[in-house]
């Protein structure tokens, strides 16, 4: 199934992401409530990357017209104090509100979605605090069992007697997929640290590398570090509002067309809602490969 993912993002002021069919929100920037209307009561699960203003704005109108028997859970890096400050000024300011969750979590920890979908966080190094966890970034995952690589060649009966000999697990094991990619802000894209993700969105405030700077990505060393990995898409957020959508699909076809990465490359512009990004037509598309 494609993640229907709809987006806003420009640098400073707001970004969240929304993946409709999980019903997860990635950060909850000014807003997103406004802009999802009553799509925002489908949010069932907010991960938040860090306390950084423009991703957190939207937070309290979200909590105001949603909030119900701890819908929506609210993740956030556990070390980070704004946001049970944020917890306690939301239920006195608005005490009519319904409750939701909030729990703080570390790199590692996995959070279940619905069915065989599960969220796991990662450290994050734009907020880099000791020891303490203030920030985060996310993977959406799936796992399920698929047959082991051995069985793949034999014929159903013998699956079926094998299953019924041995058990399914025996004959099965747990496969898990890297659906989703989130950087939330980052200083730079470490393929190393997305190796194995389908879809990823990453941030890229500067679209050159002079002007790479406060913990931030720039578009070169972004595309770079990306190429190496095999997506099946890189969606491209968090421009500084400096830039004209024209000056961005520039310079991302620029250096895509030296680059030649597999993978098609979709941009959100500084100020704009992208619906379903997945389904429009994306920026750089690969050129197919020549039939013969
Ligand atoms: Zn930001």
């Amino acid at each position: 199934m494609r993640p229907n993912i709809t987006a806003s993002s420009t640098a400073l002021f707001s970004t969240w992401v929304f993946i409709e069919n999980f019903g997860v929100l990635l950060d909850a920037g000014d807003g997103v409530s406004a802009s999802l209307g009553q799509k925002s009561r489908k949010v069932r699960h907010v991960f938040v990357t860090h306390a950084d203003r423009d991703h957190i704005c939207g937070l309290l109108q979200l909590n105001q017209l949603n909030a119900r028997d701890g819908i929506p859970a609210i993740y956030f890096p556990k070390d980070c104090g704004s946001f049970p400050a944020l917890k306690e000024f939301f239920s006195k300011f608005d005490p009519q509100s319904g409750v939701a969750t909030w729990t703080g979590l570390q790199a590692g920890e996995s959070i279940k979605l619905k069915g065989e979908l599960f969220v796991e966080a990662r450290t994050s190094l734009h907020v880099v605090s000791g020891d303490l966890c203030k920030a985060l970034d996310y993977t959406i995952c799936s796992s399920r069992r698929t047959l082991k690589a051995d069985y793949r060649d034999l014929p159903g009966k013998e699956i079926a007697a094998l299953r019924e000999a041995n058990g399914e697990e025996a004959i099965t094991e747990m496969r898990t997929e890297k659906l989703i990619g989130y950087s939330g802000d980052a200083p730079e894209l470490e393929p190393k640290h997305w190796e194995g993700v389908r879809i990823l969105i990453h941030e890229a405030t500067f679209l050159e590398t002079e002007t790479a700077r406060n913990s931030h990505s720039n578009l070169p060393q972004v595309l770079r570090a990306a190429s190496q990995l095999q997506l099946e898409a890189l969606i491209l957020i968090h421009f500084s509002a400096r830039y004209s959508k024209e000056e961005i699909d520039a310079a991302i076809l620029a250096q895509a067309a030296s680059l030649s990465p597999s993978f098609p490359i979709y941009a959100v512009y500084p100020g704009e809602v992208k619906t379903d990004i997945l389904a429009s037509v994306p920026l750089w598309e690969p050129s197919a490969p020549p039939t013969t």
